[in-house]
């Protein structure tokens, strides 16, 4: 019997966490192995962050091309051509995606290995994972498994071909008339992204707000500027079924008034995002999951099993690029250092319309709740001299203080990640 192949450390998922974990356990001298069943760079590269955030500078530049008579500008004709905005931007996390490549290519450790990961119980204190048709042993696992669209049970939906986070960049034909299910952060970006390439855009939320985590003043500020874009929002509004008619598709919506139904051309399926543990093979070993597929772990990041390590989007708790790379810096204390990274940490992040909302902290609605005393400051941009001669008034700052080390700390942290802000939008409510 040949003898299988083990490694100290064994990363499922070359994601944003599992790939800077793999090349600085190597370097700190521990034999590491990195499985990857689809592309390099995980949701963040292939279809998320990069190439989002890629097509929504399109849409700024046409956006502002627009306005440019208010700036003494003559741009006599602006036309969108969808599909090469799309070819740029893949172009772009092609980039990545390769550079990413060219850093394992020829590595033999980190070793990358291609292919499905399941975990197959144990062999002695080792942990045992087929990797296709391939079984190795590893005495420590780091799960960086990342999520999927969450696909709601709304009937017919199934039957209609829907755009959804994976897919989207593979539709060329821009939608006449978009309904996006989802009033969140994704919903907001590609809602307001589709309509300034020239959709009809309609968001239909099920709750009374959208980006449903911001304090409502926030969120109402956020509808009213994209309603400016004109984006359409339908509120209290639950996507009971999908069928198409003709060349088109009906939505049938159970609104506060009672069922309507609704006529578009396409779907965009924004509801949340699932995590990737389900054919893990975690019930080999014991590994706790919730209901909703979230791998139990401490501060440390260490699963229900002793061994198991869990980062990114399926621990639980923020999910960006940014809290998923810094879950490596706290997994390389955990594994290699003294112990002392963990996950109490405050996380900036933002919601990328334009313009952006940027938050760091907790809201007036948590603060509030959670009987605290704060003072607040609101600053409105069209104040500020610099966002007047830009031409970019909408929105306000707004900063929330309680003590003002945790203010401090917040303002390290973002410059310690080296985050670049242009954040009109932005309120701080430190709690
Ligand atoms: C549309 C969209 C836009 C986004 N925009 C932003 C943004 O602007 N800013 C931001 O901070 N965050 C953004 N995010 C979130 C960000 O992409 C994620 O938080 C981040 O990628 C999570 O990284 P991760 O390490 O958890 O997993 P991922 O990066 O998703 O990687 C997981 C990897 O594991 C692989 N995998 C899964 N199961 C197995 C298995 N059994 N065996 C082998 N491999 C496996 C997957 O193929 C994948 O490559 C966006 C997400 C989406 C969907």
């Amino acid at each position: 019997m040949s003898e299988r192949t083990s490694f100290d450390v064994l990363i499922i998922g070359a994601g944003q966490a599992g790939i800077p974990l793999a090349h600085a356990l190597a370097k700190a001298g521990k034999r590491v192995g990195l499985t990857e069943r689809e592309h390099l760079g995980g949701s963040c590269v292939n279809f998320g962050c990069t190439p989002t955030k890629a097509v929504i500078s399109s849409a700024r530049m046409v956006h502002q091309a627009r306005r440019a008579a208010g700036f003494g500008l003559r741009i006599p004709m602006i036309e969108v051509d969808f599909p090469a905005v799309l070819e740029r931007a893949k172009r772009i996390l092609m980039e990545s995606r390769d550079g990413l490549g060219a850093g394992l290519a020829d590595s033999d450790n980190p070793k990358l290995l291609r292919g499905h990961a399941k975990i197959a119980g144990r062999e002695g204190e080792k942990f045992c994972v087929r990797i296709n048709d391939e079984m190795v042993t590893a005495a420590q696992l780091v799960l960086d498994t990342g999520t999927r669209s969450l696909i709601p049970p709304i009937e017919g939906l199934a039957d209609v071909d829907f755009i959804h986070s994976e897919n989207w960049l593979e539709k060329s034909d821009l939608p006449k008339h978009l309904a996006i299910i989802g009033g969140g952060y994704i919903g907001l970006e590609m809602g307001q992204f589709y309509r300034r390439m020239g959709s009809r855009v309609t968001i239909i939320e099920e709750s009374d707000q959208i980006a449903g985590r911001e304090d409502e003043d926030v969120a109402q500020a956020l509808q009213g500027l994209l309603e400016t874009d004109g984006v359409e929002f339908q509120l209290h509004s639950n996507v009971k079924r999908v069928a198409s008619l003709n060349s088109g598709l009906v939505l049938t919506i159970e609104g506060s008034d009672g069922p309507h139904q609704f006529g578009a051309t396409h779907v965009f399926v924004a509801t949340g995002r699932q995590p990737n543990t389900d054919a893990l093979g975690l019930e080999t070993v014991g590994v706790r999951v919730s209901g909703s597929g979230i791998v139990e772990v401490n501060e440390r990041l260490e699963t229900s099993l002793q061994g198991i390590w869990a980062a990114g989007d399926i621990r639980g708790g923020p999910m960006f690029t940014h809290t998923s790379w810094d879950d490596y810096r706290v997994l390389m204390s955990q594994l290699t250092g003294d112990g002392s990274h963990t996950t109490d940490r405050i996380v900036p992040y933002a919601i990328f319309t334009d313009p952006e909302l940027g938050r760091v902290g907790s809201t007036e609605r948590e603060s509030r709740t959670a009987g605290k005393r704060f003072k607040v400051g609101r600053y409105e941009m069209r104040k500020n001299g610099k966002a007047r001669e830009q031409g970019d008034t909408a929105g306000f700052v707004f900063i929330f203080i309680q003590p003002w080390l945790r203010l401090y700390r917040a303002f390290c942290w973002i410059c310690h990640k080296g985050i670049a802000v242009r954040l009109p939008l932005f309120y701080s409510r430190i709690g």
